[in-house]
């Protein structure tokens, strides 16, 4: 996973964490999404996927 507001990643046990364990904010799944899907290419960041679309 990978936090939209922070850009902090981090393993996660859960498809869907409600809120970034480094800066506590909640997240908008449809804009973490699109966020997450940019940043993993940016960074290699292999997906689980549970990402649609
Ligand atoms: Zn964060």
């Amino acid at each position: 996973m990978i936090c939209n507001h922070c850009t902090y990643a981090w393993q996660t046990r859960v498809a869907s964490p409600k809120s970034c364990p480094r800066c506590k904010r909640r997240f908008d799944y449809q804009e973490a999404k699109i966020v997450l899907r940019r940043l993993s290419k940016q960074f290699g960041y292999r997906l689980t996927g549970d990402i649609d679309g």
